[in-house]
């Protein structure tokens, strides 16, 4: 008998399992946290239901079948949907409504690396605020969630379609709604093909060398927030305006790592404005663990629309994924960082103290910023990051910060040694 699992399927077996449920629990303590009420959306819907504005790309993903009274079923494909359905159908509810749901989806992806069919997503949605305070409210949450889950180097990359779309039709001049929805989609791509490549696709569809070259121009544009919001202000993009307030929202919430990216616009069509993904700079190899964004469109879509929504969901294998780089780490392992070219010096010091103690340590190259530093420790599996900074050295101290959990302390400069041994 053949034993074999549909192709895209897997079990999760107990060391995962372990991982997933670690998420879970972080998971459910911050949306309480946050005042996310947990819900979970049906597993099935009406075909019709799963394929409202969510384009071509997802009709091919969607797992569907007639069921015994002829009905066209398909499983869901992601808790959004669902749970849109939810609340549209719910008009007692006062707004805004903040949920969150956890459970597993399917999809028929291509599979491969960290790419499944059946696959778990947590998922947290505000509906029925039209204002970026929602939009700031969902990526904080999603930060937290990974700070909290000891993946503090996670960046969020942010975009805003309307951006885009202002750019391509004011800028660019192009009037037709099928073609900019089909420019849109090819910079959703830039990540996967070479600039070549897309061009050649998208002239094949119609769309013209020169604007594709400028598309992709404009969407090479990233940086700090407020620097990249005030360009885009510059140059007279009106839409420009809700990057601009979210930069200053986020920065009074404490939300760091932050990197605006016009290439960011995600790739289903009921994404309207401000829309970001999460990435683990140490292991680009899992692409995005977490997504989001508004999605107005899709309640609109639904029949209620005067009720806004924005929302994130993360992928729960990729998370493990990248959590289970630190449960490789050696409990004695230390990668050396200096914040400064100019503290090499004092840096080889403590590398020669650590190898001569036996333990296993590496040092970050000259060039390298503290960040990449960081990067390096966390994807060569080093459980700690001794960093040597100018201002700690003045007060005779070393900076020791666990991967595991994100945590730092000052340690002495003549003690680090034996704090770690003792660890
Ligand atoms: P999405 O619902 O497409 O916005 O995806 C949200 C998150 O789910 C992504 O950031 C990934 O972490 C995860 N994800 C999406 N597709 C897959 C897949 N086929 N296998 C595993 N994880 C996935």
């Amino acid at each position: 008998m053949d034993l074999s699992l549909p192709r895209g399927i897997r079990d999760v077996e107990p060391q995962e399992f372990e991982l997933h449920q670690r998420i879970r629990t972080v998971f459910e303590e911050l949306t309480a946290a946050y005042n996310f009420k947990p819900m979970e959306p049906a597993p099935l819907e009406t075909l019709s239901v799963l394929r409202a504005k969510s384009g071509t790309q997802v009709d091919e993903q969607i797992y569907h079948f007639r069921d015994k009274a002829d009905r066209e079923i398909g499983l869901r494909f992601d808790l959004t949907v669902g749970m849109t359905r939810y609340v549209v159908g719910r008009k007692g509810m006062k707004p805004p409504i903040k949920l969150a749901s956890y459970g597993g989806v399917w999809r028929y992806d291509e599979p491969q690396h960290a790419r499944y069919r059946w696959f778990y997503q947590w998922d947290v949605e505000v509906f029925g605020d039209q204002t970026v305070d929602s939009d700031a409210e969902v990526m904080d949450f999603s930060y937290n969630l990974f700070k909290r889950l000891g993946l503090s180097e996670v960046k969020l990359h942010v975009g805003d379609r309307r951006v885009v779309e202002e750019y391509i039709r004011s800028v660019l001049g192009v009037s037709s709604d099928e073609k900019a929805l089909e420019m849109m989609r090819a910079l959703d791509k830039v990540a996967k093909k070479t600039q070549g490549e897309l061009i050649a696709e998208y002239v094949s569809k119609g769309v013209g060398a020169e604007e594709m070259r400028k598309l992709l121009e404009f969407g090479s544009t990233r940086g700090a927030p407020a620097a990249v919001a005030g360009r885009l202000g510059e140059e007279g993009l009106k839409s420009a305006q809700g990057l601009s307030e979210l930069s200053d929202i986020l920065r009074d919430r404490g939300v760091a790592n932050v990197e605006y990216d016009l290439s960011i616009v995600r790739g289903i069509d009921y994404y309207t404005a401000i829309v970001f993904e999460v990435k683990d700079g140490a292991r680009p190899d899992l692409g995005s663990l977490c997504g989001g964004g508004r999605y107005d469109a899709l309640p609109r879509i639904f029949g209620r629309p005067e009720l806004a929504a924005t929302g994130a969901a993360g992928g729960v294998e990729r998370i493990a994924l990248s959590l289970s780089s630190f449960a490789k780490a050696e409990p004695k392992s230390v990668y050396v960082a200096f914040t400064e070219a100019g503290l090499v010096r004092e840096a080889l010091e403590s590398l020669s103290e650590l190898r001569g103690a036996g333990i296993r340590s590496d040092i970050g190259i000259r060039s390298k910023n503290l960040r990449r530093q960081l990067e390096d420790a966390s994807a060569t599996n080093f459980r700690w990051v001794l960093i040597v900074g100018r201002k700690e050295l003045e007060s005779g101290s070393l900076l020791l910060k666990d991967l595991r959990d994100g945590s730092e302390r000052l340690v002495p400069r003549n003690q680090y040694l034996e704090t770690i041994l003792s660890m």
